[in-house]
């Protein structure tokens, strides 16, 4: 058997009572022990002399004891240990209650490792209940202590007497991953020796080559896993596009001139077409920035070159909308555009699968429907998903198999910041539309309390009175009791009593059935609608140019790139818009997110900031983004240990290292073990 699978209950210090606590921490096996990381260090290497620290701050010293110690009983038990140390100029006094049995450690004239708070007072300077340890111990002193992430009833001491033991027996049972040239190459630490320093570091620079040599086999093996999924996808048998003059003509007429971004982008995605390598592209851009013409583009190109394209959309509204906009672009040209949702009826969605599969469809528009089984296409040629952190990769991969190795496009809103793109989409190529079209205002947000709500309401009528139009976002549908929730219905009862003599409003949520949700949409969008109280169904490339009111009840409910997203529904035309975020949520953290938003209305600035407010885990949390997740690497701190890993993970699937070379033999099956554990929908969701 593999004893580093072995139950933790039979290590030496363990036994049930602790293996129970250590389930708590997800800690099984020995191998889960061994490779629980200290969450944190406390520096001990720095020596403080007991004159540089002020009143009330924490102090490591090296003491020696000068007297002899004292206990005096104190009233109610209470016992008070008492002894005089010098760190060689200043004089100390080192108090502690009810800790007598300290007593018989402490011997005149040893030396010792101090630590506690620093406490000066008219007649003395005092430490109160100091740690001590004998300092030619060096059983007991640790220059950097680690410290663990912890469960009731078990101390960060216990925790480290437990490792320290577990790591005495079965270190030596730890393998080496990487190859020797790679650890050659990049002066690594051993595996066995790094795992040891990142528990026990002798010093700062001991426990960040431990680190750094852990991160890197970490984000190596994740890269090289993501990279080998998706290199089967990336066949040098796609299909060549050539550009035709047609398209050039189709971009000239369009009602307006691509900015220079969208230039750039177009060109790198018509260039990837035109190559016998299949496309594997991820557009990102900023909400608002023109995604959708960019798209339409390439599917034109497709269909110029007489193959089908189709593009999938997360909602249905985003996908009747995706399908009216590419209409009206392709509008007398002899093009043909069909939508298929769920909600389209059985006779017309049967003549839709024939048509597909006869061909007589050029484009295909719909959500997560034109990925079943029983649609069809002729020759699909190029496959786009929208708003791609609402997919998974296998249905990104269902909807590439209806054609022979179809160029893919992938378009996100969700800018995400450069190290994460590199871990979420490996080596799918990046292109970014960096600025937005002319003449786009900034979007003017307020943070303000809901019980200035009355405030809100006149506002917003001015803006209805200009002949704007208005979202209001709520969190939820229904409010629920003990719920301080703001929903849908409460809010669209006080709205309505209080503008429909003047204006229209109506309510939006996925509890509508589908005829609902596009009926009020094409009435919102054609101006007859001047309020809609929404939930978050309009979060996703909703575009209603002449709405530039946006007001979101709870908004500290919401993350941060959600509520930019929010914010995006306006701020789409000319007229300045505006963002209005009700938050009664006074915490420090809910308040420095509202700040972020009103300070910014860059959307990479903003998912950083998510980031680093909500930290990796809960960022990609519920699923949204989902990675596997890391135990050492830090996406802030080591993005340059991911560049090269990146690289190097290409560079060895390239040359097949992993299965030509046998010194990569422990490397290959991590990533086997990493690549069946990886659920498709975790990769890139
Ligand atoms: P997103 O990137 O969020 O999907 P859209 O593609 O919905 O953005 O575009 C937002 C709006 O900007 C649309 O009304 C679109 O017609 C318009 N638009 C796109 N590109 C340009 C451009 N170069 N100049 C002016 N308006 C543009
Ligand atoms: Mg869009």
């Amino acid at each position: 058997m593999n004893e580093l699978k072995k139950d933790v209950r039979y290590i030496k210090n363990v036994g049930p009572k602790r293996a129970d606590k250590l389930m708590r921490l997800n800690i099984k096996s020995v191998e889960d022990l061994i490779f629980f990381f200290p969450r944190d260090y406390e520096d001990r290497t720095n020596i403080n002399s007991i004159n540089e620290i002020r009143n009330n701050d924490i102090i490591n010293c090296i003491i020696t004891i000068k007297s002899n110690p004292s206990v005096v009983n104190l009233r109610n038990n209470l016992k008070l240990l008492k002894v005089l140390a010098s760190d060689g100029n200043t004089d100390i006094t080192l108090v502690w209650f009810n800790q007598v049995y300290i007593k018989n450690k402490l011997i005149i004239g040893e030396k010792y490792f101090c630590r506690g708070k620093l406490s000066r007072n008219k007649f003395e300077v005092q430490i109160q209940n100091p740690e001590i340890i004998p300092y030619s111990d060096s059983d007991f002193f640790i220059p950097i202590v680690p410290i663990y992430p912890l469960t009731s009833g078990l101390s960060n001491k216990e925790m480290i007497i437990i490792i320290k033991k577990c790591l005495e027996e079965y270190l030596p049972l730890i393998k080496n991953t990487l190859p020797e040239d790679l650890i050659r190459k990049y002066n690594l630490m051993n595996k066995r020796e790094s795992i040891e320093k990142i528990h026990f570091p002798d010093n700062i620079k001991v426990l960040e080559k431990a680190r750094k040599s852990l991160a890197y086999e970490e984000l190596l093996i994740l890269q090289l896993a993501l990279i080998s999924i998706r290199s089967n996808q990336n066949s040098n048998n796609g299909i060549i596009f050539n550009k035709s003059k047609e398209l050039d003509l189709f971009i000239d007429r369009l009602p307006f001139k691509l900015t220079k971004s969208q230039e750039v982008v177009v060109r790198e995605i018509i260039e990837d077409m035109s190559m016998q390598k299949q496309m594997n592209r991820l557009v990102q851009g900023d909400v608002g920035s023109g995604k959708t013409v960019v798209s339409a583009i390439a599917m034109l190109n497709a269909v110029l070159n007489g193959y089908q394209a189709a593009m999938m959309a997360p909602t249905e509204i985003l996908a009747s909308q995706h399908y009216e906009t590419l209409k009206s672009l392709f509008d007398k040209m002899n093009i043909n555009v069909s939508l298929l949702t769920s909600n389209i009826n059985k006779k017309t969605k049967d003549e839709i699968l024939i048509d597909l599969e006869q061909g007589n469809i050029d484009i295909l528009v719909g959500t997560h429907s034109i990925i079943q089984e029983n649609v069809n296409f002729n020759h699909l040629g190029l496959v786009i998903t929208d708003e791609q952190h609402r997919f998974g990769v296998s249905q990104r991969m269902k909807l590439a198999a209806k054609g022979n190795h179809p160029d893919i496009l992938v378009m996100t809103a969700t800018p995400i910041p450069r190290s994460l793109a590199l871990i979420l989409y490996g080596d799918l190529d990046i292109s970014t539309i960096k600025e937005l079209p002319p003449g786009r205002q900034k979007i003017e947000t307020f943070v303000m309390n809901s019980e200035k709500q009355d405030i809100v309401f006149d506002f917003m009528l001015k803006q209805l009175d200009n002949g704007r139009q208005a979202y209001i976002v709520c969190p939820t549908i229904e409010s629920k009791e003990n719920e301080n929730l703001k929903s849908v219905e409460e809010i669209y009862k006080i709205i309505n009593e209080r503008f429909s003599s003047k204006y229209r409003c109506e309510l939006l949520h996925g509890k509508l059935n589908q005829k609902e949700k596009d009926m009020i949409m094409n009435d919102f969008k054609n101006g007859k609608i001047s309020i809609l109280v929404a939930t978050t169904v309009v979060e996703v490339g909703v575009n209603v140019a002449n709405a530039n009111t946006m007001i979101i009840y709870n908004a500290d409910r919401f993350g941060l790139s959600q509520l930019h997203q929010l914010r995006g529904r306006v701020g789409r035309s000319s007229h300045k818009s505006y963002c209005i975020l009700l938050n009664d949520n006074q915490s420090k953290i809910a308040r420095e997110r509202m700040r972020v938003l009103q300070s910014t209305n860059d959307g990479f600035v903003i998912s950083e900031k998510d980031l680093f407010l909500r930290g990796p885990g809960e960022f990609f949390g519920t699923k949204q983004h989902g990675v596997p997740q890391l135990k050492i690497a830090n996406l802030f701190r080591d993005i340059e240990i991911l560049k090269i890993a990146q690289k190097d993970a290409i560079k060895m699937i390239d040359e097949n290292k992993l299965s030509l070379d046998i010194n990569y033999k422990i490397l290959k099956t991590k990533i086997e073990n990493l690549i069946e554990n990886i659920d498709d929908e975790i990769i890139l969701n």
